[in-house]
C-alpha cells in the first residue's frame, strides 16, 4: 500500500472514561417523555438504553439524564406498559 492510500486507524480510545466528555444529548431531535404514574419499574428501559442514561435511585429508575440521552427511542419501544413516548424536539 502506498503512503497516499494508507488508511489511518480509527475508533481508538486513548483515554479510559472519556465517554463522559461527549454529551450525546446534543444529537437529540426527539425526547423521551416518561410517565411515572404508568411505570411499573421493570427496568427494561434501563437495560436497553445504549447510553446508560436512565439512572437508578434505590433500585428504581428516575428521570432520564438529558445530557446524554440521544433520543434513539429504544426505551419507548421496549417499555411493556407504554410509559415512555417520544416527542419531537430537544
Ligand atoms: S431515547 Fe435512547 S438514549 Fe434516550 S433514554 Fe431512551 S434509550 Fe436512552
Ligand atoms: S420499561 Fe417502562 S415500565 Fe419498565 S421501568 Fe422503564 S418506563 Fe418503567
Amino acid at each position: 500500500m502506498t503512503k497516499k492510500n494508507k488508511i489511518l486507524p480509527g475508533g481508538i480510545i486513548d483515554k479510559p472514561g472519556s465517554s463522559k466528555d461527549y454529551k450525546t444529548g446534543s444529537w437529540r431531535s426527539q425526547r423521551p417523555v416518561w410517565d411515572k404514574t404508568k411505570c411499573i419499574q421493570c427496568l427494561v428501559c434501563v437495560n436497553y438504553c445504549p447510553e446508560n442514561c436512565i439512572p437508578l435511585k434505590e433500585d428504581k429508575r428516575v428521570e432520564t439524564d438529558f445530557d446524554y440521552c440521544k433520543g434513539c427511542g429504544i426505551c419507548a419501544q421496549v417499555c411493556p406498559v407504554k410509559a415512555i413516548i417520544m416527542k419531537e424536539g430537544k
